[in-house]
């Protein structure tokens, strides 16, 4: 095996466009390796207190499709992905030794448990990360992250006020693919079959991969549903009420870059106020990235980012209503159920069914995002836990007694009783 080796670790990057960590890995000349590590922490284990895996099937066969779809996009290009399943460190150690690698490339995350493992591999070999995830990113923008502003729209109006880079044209032909028909697999940790979870759960309505995240980025667009976005997002469900690209931005299947570039080019002065709007919610994204980056593991406490003791308790009876949706409150458990059935909820659901939990039943919150977490197919660490501290009054929301009157709410997203109806 040649010096010039470099490992391309892919984590929550699952594409090869607009992908400015696997750029850097081309660009370095060298010769790249494709890997990527289905952790057991997350693939393979239960929240020890609830008792339900961290992933459930339908978030298992979104990651199944997307590495699928992965590899043969890397096939077509000469290359493939070497998939692995166990602990990070350990396999990528192996995989390094046995490639004899100079160094592992990878994109860089901002939550707590993706910083452990980048420690972890930091010593045991070289490992260069690059920002690629956001709009903007922490090295684009002119202020630290520990000062990144707590309120969202001061974190909108600085972020907006920098350049937004242009996004590469093109994968760089200055390095290239490692044959994998060169590698002694011998020498390699055992390779996992994505057949093992070729689960065909026909209920989930996105299929993984980059491919399909383009696709359904494009119809979305081509149709002119984004022109209707503002007055539609707060729906329950309905076609194309919201861009429902949330599952292919999560596993970094498409890149939120490239959803903002496409979206600018259809702006006119009629839909201005939509795309701006469906633009405002990729900022929201950001934001709660830079928040972790500047809470680090507060995220993931009942307290949250707040000083003030959380009136929220683990109540496990209660709990089991919830995640059931036997509450007995007809909006609520019916969200409950749709989401259940199909790995998705529209961001109004996800606000009333959060907001319930934590302030009607004062039920820990950490729970509710724990259920939404082994559950939602579009599952975002940063999204996830930062919606839910900001929803329970433990997080950024200015108004931290906020409250929902579920009446008003039914009447105004569910006027008919149709989406009751549908999912009691
Ligand atoms: P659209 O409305 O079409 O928005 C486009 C994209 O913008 C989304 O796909 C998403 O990437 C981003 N976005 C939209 N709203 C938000 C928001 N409030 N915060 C951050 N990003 C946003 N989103 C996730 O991607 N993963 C999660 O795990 C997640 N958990 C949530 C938990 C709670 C309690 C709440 C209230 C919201 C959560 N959200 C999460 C945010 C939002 O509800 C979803 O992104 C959205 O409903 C997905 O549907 P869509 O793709 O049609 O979104």
């Amino acid at each position: 095996m040649t010096e010039n080796t470099v490992i391309f670790w892919f984590r929550n990057d699952l594409r090869i466009h607009d992908n400015p960590a696997l750029n850097k890995a081309l660009e370095s000349g060298f010769r790249v390796i494709p890997v990527y590590v289905i952790e057991d922490i997350w693939y393979d284990a239960l929240f020890p207190e609830l008792g339900f895996p961290r992933a459930g099937e339908k978030r298992k066969q979104f990651l199944a499709e997307s590495l699928a779809d992965l590899k043969r996009n890397l096939q077509q290009k000469g290359s493939d992905l070497l998939v692995f399943k166990g602990k990070t460190s350990e396999i990528l150690k192996k995989v390094s030794n046995a490639t004899n690698s100079v160094k592992i490339i990878a994109q860089k995350e901002a939550a707590w448990e993706e910083i452990q493992i980048e420690k972890e591999i930091a010593q045991i070999t070289q490992l260069e990360l690059h920002w690629g995830s956001m709009l903007y990113q922490p090295d684009q923008v002119d202020f630290p992250t520990e000062k990144s502003p707590f309120y969202y729209t001061r974190f909108k109006n600085k972020v907006l006020a920098q350049p937004f880079s242009p996004l590469p044209s093109s994968l760089p032909s200055t390095g290239s693919f490692m044959k994998l028909g060169k590698i002694e697999l011998n020498n390699l940790p055992r390779l996992f079959n994505l057949e093992n979870w070729s689960i065909t759960d026909k209920s989930i309505p996105f299929k993984g991969g980059e491919s399909g995240g383009i696709l359904a980025m494009k119809k979305y667009i081509e149709k002119g549903s984004a022109d209707h976005y503002a007055d539609t997002r707060n729906l329950f469900e309905g076609e194309n009420f919201s861009s429902r690209l949330g599952a292919w931005l999560a596993n970094g299947c498409l890149s939120p870059r490239t959803l903002w570039k496409q979206l600018k080019e259809k702006e006119t002065p009629k839909n201005h106020q939509s795309i701006q709007t469906l633009l405002e919610q990729l900022i929201w994204r950001d934001n709660f990235r830079f928040l972790f980056l500047r809470y680090g593991h507060k995220f993931f406490t009942t307290s949250g980012l707040r000083k003030t003791p959380p009136d929220m308790y683990n109540d496990m009876e209660g709990f089991e209503l919830w995640r059931k949706g036997q509450t007995g409150e007809p909006i609520i458990d019916a969200l409950m159920h749709q989401l259940e059935a199909t790995g998705f909820m529209s961001n109004r659901g996800r606000m009333l069914v959060s907001f319930y939990l934590s302030k009607e039943m004062k039920i820990n919150w950490q729970w509710g995002a724990a259920w939404f977490e082994s559950m939602l197919v579009d599952y975002d660490v940063y999204s996830n836990y930062g919606n839910w501290a900001y929803q329970s009054g433990r997080g950024t929301d200015s108004r931290v007694n906020r409250k929902f009157n579920l009446q008003i709410q039914t009447k105004k997203f569910d006027s008919k009783g149709k989406f009751i109806q549908k999912w009691k």
